[in-house]
C-alpha cells in the first residue's frame, strides 16, 4: 500500500507537492467529471517529473493533437499510470524505464485548468489508454489503498563465457571466459539463437545465458 504522499514524493524527487483537484470534481459546468487526480509543487512553474518504479513506457506524446498536451503512460506493475500536460517529454513508447528516471517537465499543455495552470494531470487504471475496457480509477481505492511496488523476478546466475550486448539492437559478441559471479538476471528474452538475460535495469546490458536450442550453456 502507498499514499498520495509517497507517489508524488516520487514523481517530483521532493516533498512539498500538493492535491490542487480531486477526482470527481464537476467540470465544464457539471457535465463531466475530472477523471484523475491534479498535482503540483507548490510555487514551481516547471519541476521535472520521474518515474516512481521501474516499467514500460506504454504511450508517448510529444507533440500537442489534444487537450492533454504532451502526456506518457507508464505500466507499473499491472497498472497503467497517465501524466498529462507534459511541457516536454524525453521518453519514447515501448522504452523500459527505471525507477528514479526523467521522463519529462511539468507544464500546461493542451487544456489545463485551473488556477494552477502547470500541473500534472495524473490518471490510474488497470488497461492502457485506447483499450475499451479502460476506466478512469478513483486513485484512492484503485491505487493508493490497493497498490504494492512491483518487484521484478531476479534469478543469480554464475557467468562463465560471456556474451553482451548494450540494448536490443548490438549483435551479441563473445568475450572469452569471463567469470562474474554470481549476478542477478532482471528479465530475459529471445534473440538470435540466444536467450538474452538482463543484467542492469538502467544500463540495458545483457548477457546470453544459453542457445534456444539448448546445446550450449553460458551461464548458470
Ligand atoms: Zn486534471
Amino acid at each position: 500500500m502507498i499514499t498520495r504522499k509517497t507517489l508524488i514524493d516520487k514523481v517530483y524527487k521532493r516533498t512539498g507537492g500538493v492535491l490542487t483537484s480531486a477526482y470527481g470534481t464537476p467540470r465544464d459546468g457539471g457535465a463531466r467529471k475530472h477523471a484523475g487526480e491534479d498535482w503540483d509543487i507548490a510555487g514551481t512553474e516547471s519541476p521535472k517529473v520521474y518515474s516512481p518504479w521501474n516499467g514500460i513506457v506504454t504511450h508517448a506524446q510529444t507533440s500537442m493533437l489534444n487537450d492533454r498536451g504532451r502526456e506518457v503512460e507508464i505500466k507499473i506493475g499491472k497498472k497503467y499510470f497517465w501524466f498529462q500536460h507534459l511541457s516536454s517529454c524525453s521518453v519514447t513508447e515501448g522504452q523500459r524505464i527505471a525507477a528514479g528516471k526523467q521522463f519529462g517537465v511539468q507544464g500546461g499543455s493542451g487544456k489545463a485548468l485551473g488556477s494552477y495552470k502547470s500541473h500534472m494531470h495524473f490518471e490510474v487504471s488497470n488497461y492502457p489508454m485506447g483499450d475499451p475496457r479502460r476506466i478512469a480509477l478513483n486513485p484512492v481505492y484503485g491505487l493508493y489503498l490497493t497498490f504494492i511496488p512491483p518487484k521484478y523476478p531476479t534469478k543469480k546466475v554464475i557467468v562463465s563465457d560471456l556474451h553482451i550486448r548494450q540494448g536490443h539492437s548490438v549483435k551479441g559478441k563473445a568475450l572469452g571466459y569471463i567469470d562474474l559471479g554470481p549476478i542477478e538476471i532482471f528479465e530475459q528474452y529471445v534473440q538470435d539463437g540466444y536467450v538474452w538475460g538482463r543484467i542492469d535495469w538502467v544500463l540495458d546490458q545483457w548477457i546470453a545465458l544459453r542457445s534456444t536450442d539448448g546445446k550450449k550453456v553460458y551461464a548458470k
